[in-house]
């Protein structure tokens, strides 16, 4: 199935190489023009390379995210981001999108030599008159919303890590510490502000162009710039149960046995949920440690007996214990900018042996491979997607992540190394891969392999849109030509996951 969208793409691509590196390169020369007629209509929102705050507005969560855009663009309204995309598109200058700047790969949410859509100025949070929903700017960072609906008694989805975007994270599909209630935060938005490639707003939902509606829940940034967000909220005393702990890399196989009993129970505890974080620096067991993200979000049951985390709440000896009583605001732990990372992600059904198996797998990558490389934390993670997510995905009409069938308990694997020298990139890109390759081989041996990719942990040499099937992605192919019949997303903004057409 894959291949088969790949060749698709390849015998295109080779038919239009030529016309579109001439067509990108005049356009990438229209930039300043671009940028001119942007600073016309508002002169105080543009930033130019040469301007004092250009480095910081164009800094990224990690270095190697970064490009250089001849001008940055921020967008105060959706009026302002429907002027701005009529100019490019009548210029033909290509222009990326960015909301939190999370992706850590360079093209995702920056651009050499276009221009950069920066909401950092669209971060608003308003709650609706009826406490049903909250109103979010694309450039709102999680923590900051959790810290403005403080104390409003209402709960919702949202992203797990402080500075992760409402832009990148929902559209890309998003897992919350909700995701066990709700399904995933894409499928708590009911209405999208979203400004299509010919400078149309809309508000896009379950009514109003529902095909597109559903093509936004995963479809990432392939078919406009969303400018408001409605997400579902619940009455909720924001308590949860939860936080950090973390063990000795030598009780690996109690937490792997255990986390897998907790994803198989899952369904009679949807509200409890843990993600496992290896975290290696170096190949000495004194530098390997295991951090246990746990949480449970039954408020109504906050000091009781927590029995589906009990088995990894038991663990000892424990190097660090945090987990407890906590608030919305209080356990998301700061993630500092870091200088070089990737993300690469593959997915398989759950089994203790398969998790045990794929664990190895990559611990022996990790020692043969990846060890040699200097100043190198090799990160990997473990999140569950059980299958009653899914049906909570169902309940609120389905997502096109191509998951809405399955009956699978699943789980997340990300891995996730962190380096520091620009001169390892294209070994770790190229390890990356062998591992992804590793796993699938393994995964799809033992019956256990699932095609799909997360957008928000894939690498740029993975193909998410394609994991969620054939028939969802001609589905998104149909909706992209219908809205965007010019291809203004899939050729003017090259960055993010493409549609392959
Ligand atoms: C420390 C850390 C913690 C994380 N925790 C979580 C987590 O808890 N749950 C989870 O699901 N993921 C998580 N992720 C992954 C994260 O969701 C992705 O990196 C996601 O892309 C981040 O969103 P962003 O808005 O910050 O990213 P950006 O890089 O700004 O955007 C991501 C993509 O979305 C597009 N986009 C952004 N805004 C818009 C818009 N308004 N309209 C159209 N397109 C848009 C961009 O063009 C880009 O291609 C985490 C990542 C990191 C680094």
């Amino acid at each position: 199935m894959k291949s088969l969208s790949i060749f698709h793409c390849v015998s295109l691509g080779l038919m239009g190489v030529l016309g579109l590196v001439k067509e990108l390169r005049s356009a990438t020369e229209n930039s300043a023009s671009c940028c001119a007629a942007i600073e016309a209509e508002y002169p105080n929102q543009v930033i130019y390379q040469v301007d004092e705050t250009y480095e910081e507005a164009n800094a990224r969560w990690t270095q190697n995210a970064q490009l250089a855009p001849t001008c940055i663009f921020l967008p105060e309204t959706a009026h302002d981001v429907s002027t701005a995309v009529k100019i490019f598109v009548a210029q033909a200058c290509p222009f990326s999108i960015k909301s939190g700047g999370h992706t850590p790969w360079a093209g995702a949410n920056d651009i050499d030599g276009g221009i950069a859509i920066d909401f950092s100025k669209m971060n608003d949070t308003a709650v609706s008159d009826d406490r049903s929903y909250v109103r979010l700017g694309p450039g709102g960072t999680w923590h900051n919303i959790y810290k403005q609906l403080n104390g409003t008694g209402l709960a919702f989805p949202g992203g797990r890590c402080p500075g992760t975007g409402v832009g990148g994270l929902t559209l890309g599909g998003g897992y919350s510490w909700f995701t066990g209630r709700v399904g995933f935060v894409a499928d708590n938005i009911i209405n999208y502000e979203i400004v299509l490639a010919n400078g149309d707003i809309r508000n896009v939902n379950a009514t109003d162009d529902a095909d597109l509606y559903l093509a936004l829940k995963g479809g990432s940034n392939n078919f406009g710039v969303v400018t408001h967000f409605d997400l579902s909220v619940f009455e909720h005393r924001q308590l949860i149960y939860g936080g950090l702990a973390i063990v000795p890399i030598n009780v690996t196989d109690a937490v792997l046995e255990r986390f897998s009993e907790l994803v198989s129970a899952s369904k009679d505890f949807p509200e409890s949920d843990a993600t496992l974080e290896f975290f290696l620096n170096g190949t000495n067991a004194a530098g390997q440690q295991i951090l246990l993200w746990l949480s449970d979000t039954d408020d109504t049951n906050l000091n009781g007996p927590h029995e589906a985390l009990q088995p990894l709440l038991d663990l000892e000896p424990k190097i660090l214990d945090r987990v407890g009583v906590t608030t919305l605001v209080d356990y998301p732990h700061d993630v500092p900018p870091v200088t070089r990372v990737l993300m690469t992600t593959a997915t398989f059904v759950n089994a203790p042996s398969v998790v045990q198996g794929v664990h190895q797998l990559t611990l022996d990558h990790f020692e043969k491979s990846f060890s040699g490389i200097p100043n190198l934390v090799f990160d990997f993670q473990y999140t569950p997607i059980p299958r009653h997510v899914t049906e909570q995905s169902l309940v609120r009409g389905g997502n096109i992540m191509g998951l809405n069938d399955t009956t699978d308990d699943l789980i997340i694997v990300l891995l996730m190394p962190l380096w520091q020298d620009a001169a390892y990139d294209d070994d770790i890109y190229a390890l990356s891969q062998d591992w992804l390759r590793l796993i699938h081989d393994y995964t799809n041996s033992v019956g256990a392999g699932s095609p799909f990719e997360f957008v928000n942990y894939a690498a740029p040499f993975q193909d998410p849109m394609a994991s969620y099937g054939d028939s969802n992605l001609e589905f998104l192919r149909g909706v992209s030509e219908k809205y965007d019949p010019g291809r203004v997303f899939q050729k003017l903004v090259p960055g993010g996951f493409k549609l392959g057409i």
